[in-house]
């Protein structure tokens, strides 16, 4: 395919037309009421976005009830499941260029990072479930002689899905991939903020055979849409990705209503620790930069708090300042831009706020990105303490709280601090140095001489409040079955 240029991506904006209608029963369905999609690159509104009733939340969930228990997807032979998966995925990548730019015109994140890096690992990940659901193995444990038992994984049945903005589609494939490979039916509701992408999506998947009624797209506010799946009684499993707080909620809805299982992937604050034996200073001080303000910082694993060795840190926070330019605002639709728009202007306030703030608790400012543009905050960059506000709490923008340390243990100490768990990582040359923090750090991932490399191969989950079980990899298949036993008496009759 041919490389896009600025021009390309301005043309292709010119012309498309954006449909916001749910998407209910494998058909586009105008919402009860719609709210405005608003593009945070110019606040221009793309369209109107269905936001769904309860009634309409409640009769996508029926639908869904009903495919999975009359088995028109679970019960497909998982041959004609992964040729299904496969024309999904073959489809994505044919929109590829109308997803990328739906999602850079709801999100305002940089055109070329949608297509390059979301895009691919929708795909990519599509098709890792695709080729693995053939591949689920159940168990024969050693028992006496006198019996055979069985463990196999089932599909759990309905699975409501409620996602966040930041990777919409991205996060959305993590979700919708191993529940349908396995056999479920699924309800998403995505952010208020970012639903266009992921009914584009679903309409796709219909298209690719998905059938209808399996995979539906409740667009709505959380409070409305989102409170309604996670009450509801024919909610077996519910899958989230968002912040702490509603993480919170929605454990409690569940033992409200049914017992469902919730799933979270929440907040982080994750530490990525410098020592002074590291390989390449330069390549840390690029992989502190990438790992922070990638994604106008609007990322859960985003390495916020830097932890440097003293005896280092003059270096390396000269070579960050300076290197941070590339990070520098601009349009998202230019295919050269590296640092887009946040999602909103309430959002945008919110960062410069959380700056102020630790300006005037005596952070001291070593990079201002502030009122960077229209939506935009550049790198800022703060000395802090561990225990400044700006170092504990997750600020979901381009802002880095540096620290010093001086030995191992101090290091470790600094990191584990933290409410979360989502990431960490450690630049050391040292081989037992490394496992030694790998092991002590209390995190779901963490990276060596990197920041947040990974493929499908590996799980992705948080420690501490940073969440409960894994997306990606096998292990996310937890959230979407239930492991049944079968203990056969063979000495019976
Ligand atoms: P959010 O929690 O505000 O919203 C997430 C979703 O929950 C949205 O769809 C929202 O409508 C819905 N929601 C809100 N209140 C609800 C309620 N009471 N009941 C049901 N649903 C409700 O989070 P956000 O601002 O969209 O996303 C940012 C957060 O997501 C950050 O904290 C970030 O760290 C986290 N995140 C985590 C991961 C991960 O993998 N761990 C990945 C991306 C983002």
């Amino acid at each position: 395919m041919k490389k896009m240029t600025t021009q390309d991506w301005q043309t292709l904006r010119n012309n498309l037309s954006i449909d916001g209608r749910a998407f209910i029963n494998g058909k586009r369905v105008a919402g009860d009421k719609t709210e405005a999609a608003i593009t945070p690159i110019d606040n221009s509104v793309l369209t109107e976005v269905a936001f769904c009733s309860e009634a309409q939340t409640n009769e996508a969930v029926a639908y869904a009830r009903q495919t999975f228990n009359q088995g028109v997807w679970a019960n497909r032979s998982p041959g004609t499941k992964k040729a299904v998966l496969h024309r999904f995925a073959d489809l994505l990548q044919e929109h590829r260029q109308e997803l990328a730019l739906l999602e850079t015109l709801d999100t305002g994140k940089p055109i070329t990072h949608s297509y390059e890096h979301d895009l691919a690992g929708v795909i990519s990940c599509v098709r890792w479930y695709a080729e693995g659901l053939d591949k689920i193995y159940g168990e024969i444990p050693t028992t006496h002689k006198g019996a055979l038992a069985l463990v196999r994984r089932e599909p759990i049945g309905v699975i409501g899905g409620i996602l966040p903005w930041n990777f919409p589609l991205l996060l959305l494939s993590w979700k919708v991939a191993p529940a349908l490979a396995l056999g479920n039916s699924i309800v998403i509701k995505p952010s208020e903020k970012t639903s266009l992408s992921t009914l584009r999506f679903a309409e796709i998947a219909s298209q690719a055979g998905i059938p209808d009624g399996v995979f539906s797209v409740t667009p709505g506010w959380g409070q409305d849409v989102g409170k309604t799946l996670s009450l509801h009684a024919d909610i077996d499993s519910l899958v989230f990705t968002g912040s702490t707080n509603t993480a919170k909620h929605l454990l409690i809805a569940a033992g409200q209503s049914n017992m469902k299982r919730v799933s979270a992937e929440t907040g982080g604050k994750s530490a990525n620790i410098v020592f002074a034996d590291c390989y390449d200073l330069d390549k840390a001080v690029e992989g502190a930069m990438h790992g922070v303000f990638y994604n106008q910082g609007q990322v859960c694993i985003a390495g916020t708090r830097l932890l440097v060795e003293e005896s280092i840190y003059d270096d390396f926070i000269k070579k960050l300042i300076k290197k941070s330019s590339y990070y520098t605002p601009g349009n998202p639709l230019d295919s050269a831009c590296s640092m887009g728009c946040l999602i909103d202007d309430e959002h945008t306030k919110a960062v410069n706020q959380h700056i102020d703030n630790a300006i005037a608790e005596g952070a001291e400012l070593l990079l201002d990105g502030r009122h960077a543009g229209h939506n935009q905050v550049g790198p800022t960059i703060f000395k802090t303490t561990p225990q400044h506000t700006v170092a504990c709490e997750e600020v979901f923008g381009p802002v880095l709280s540096v620290m010093t340390f001086k030995t191992e243990a101090q290091a470790i100490a600094i990191a584990n601090d933290s409410i979360y768990g989502l990431g960490a990582a450690v630049w050391t040359a040292e081989l037992n140095k490394a496992h030694r923090m790998a092991s002590a750090l209390q995190a779901g991932s963490v990276f060596i001489n990197n920041y947040n490399h990974g493929d499908m191969t590996v799980p992705w989950g948080g420690y501490k409040q940073s969440g409960n079980g894994s997306d990606k990899s096998f292990h996310a298949l937890d959230k979407f079955s239930e492991l049944k036993m079968t203990w056969i008496d063979l000495n019976a009759g």
